[in-house]
């Protein structure tokens, strides 16, 4: 397990970029905690800005979604890996939040 998770870690910080700071955490389900912080977002004196989610391979992604819309907001000159993954992250947005006024507009 210790292997696979920075074998894990490695590969998401090749993908996050250089400004990502990328820890991979084992839950206390031996669950895989994924946290994307941003090296350039913690030095203005706030919390550092970080995506935390747990779970397998939906975590990572729900992490790594989160942190590239958090570069293409914030750092738009960045040329991180994921950001080729922008549009599958659009496309997994629109799906939650459709799937989110589906249930809303469903009656009781
Ligand atoms: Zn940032």
């Amino acid at each position: 397990m210790v292997a696979s998770r920075s074998a894990r870690e490695r590969k998401a910080a090749a993908q996050a970029g250089p400004l990502a700071r990328v820890r991979i955490e084992v839950g206390a389900q031996e669950q895989f905690v994924y946290k994307i912080t941003c090296t350039e977002c913690t030095a203005k004196g706030h919390r550092p800005w970080s995506a935390y989610r747990a779970g397998a391979d939906n975590g990572f992604m729900a992490a790594m979604d989160r942190w590239v819309f958090h570069l293409r907001e914030k750092h738009p000159a960045s040329d991180a890996p994921c950001l080729e993954f922008l549009a599958a992250a659009e496309q997994r947005l629109h799906e939650r939040r459709t799937q989110q006024d589906a249930t809303r507009a469903r009656p009781d």
